[in-house]
């Protein structure tokens, strides 16, 4: 998918430390040079300066216009999933932005439904890296339904769903196996199960494809500390919790190739 730069709109979130900030004003006073309008509410691009964490927010706060939104970041610190583009390279990306049509690419996101004990009340979220479901008292336990049937009943520390983009955050840390973000899928993952002759989970990380709905359901009590990315809030009378492929994508700015695999080695091997 192609873009054309008239009338372009962007904004820019920084992560707000002093490095971060500086460059925000020199790419802002760049763009606006080059006859791009500064638009913090109805941006075509946004640009993220910071980290992965400061692409979390940025996600977040342009959620409600995924369709209309390309992301692309840069990074102050070191080399990001989201954020892939070094300062010192910063000409180079504000030119590209101003100047050349962009390719989007598309990722898959995690919907998450949350449904209440009480009044049919339920919440919707999307997550850019994945969705956490902890106890707020003792061992979490929940029945694990996969399509519509039962598959285990999980007792431990939590539960992990994640996206593909997301499963080189809090999912590698649990043993999650990193997905290419072609694939339409998600990843359940298990924070320290019980595991003995009397409980019993699958102790693997399982990964779903789009069309497996993942229920979970409160067995004994109902309050949960789930976290959507970076944003962690206490769930009272939770029913259940519905985690699936959303039907939403988020869109990328591809100004050139930086293949998925050569990032996950730069990241966590050697660049
Ligand atoms: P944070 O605790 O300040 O940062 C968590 C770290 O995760 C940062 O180094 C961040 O990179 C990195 N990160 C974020 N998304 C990533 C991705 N898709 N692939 C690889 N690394 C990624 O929290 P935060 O900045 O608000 O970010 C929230 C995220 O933290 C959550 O979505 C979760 O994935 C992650 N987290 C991880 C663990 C763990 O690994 N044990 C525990 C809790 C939360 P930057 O430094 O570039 O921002």
């Amino acid at each position: 998918m192609k873009k054309k730069q008239e009338d372009m709109k962007f904004a820019i979130t920084s992560k707000g430390d002093a490095i971060s900030n500086a460059l925000t004003q020199k790419m802002k006073s760049y763009l606006l040079d080059f006859g791009l309008e500064y638009d913090e509410n109805q941006p075509d691009i946004v640009i993220s300066v910071g980290g992965d964490g400061t692409l979390l927010y940025a996600f977040h706060r342009y959620c409600r216009r995924l369709d209309k939104t390309a992301f692309v970041g840069v990074h102050t610190g070191h080399l990001g999933f989201y954020a892939d583009w070094v300062p010192e390279e910063i000409e180079k990306l504000v030119i590209a932005i101003a100047k050349t049509p962009y390719q989007v690419v598309e990722y898959p996101l995690l919907e998450v439904i949350i449904r209440y004990v009480n009044g049919g009340r339920e919440a919707r979220y999307l997550a850019l890296n994945e969705c956490t479901v902890k106890s707020v008292t003792g061992t979490l336990v929940m029945d694990v339904e996969i399509k519509g049937d039962l598959f285990e009943t999980f007792r431990g520390d939590g539960l992990c769903i994640s996206t593909p983009t997301g499963s080189t955050a809090y999912n590698k840390a649990l043993g999650g196996a990193i997905l290419h973000p072609s694939l339409e899928a998600i990843q359940l993952a298990e924070m320290a199960s019980i595991n003995n002759r009397v409980f019993r989970t699958i102790g693997s990380p399982l990964v779903l494809p789009a069309h497996h709905t993942c229920m979970l359901k409160p067995v004994n009590y109902s309050d949960f500390q789930i976290s959507i990315d970076h944003l962690s809030l206490l769930h009272k009378e939770v029913k259940s919790i519905q985690c699936r492929v959303a039907d939403e994508k988020v869109r990328f700015a591809r100004f050139r190739p930086f293949p998925f695999w050569k990032r996950v080695r730069d990241s966590f091997i050697t660049d």
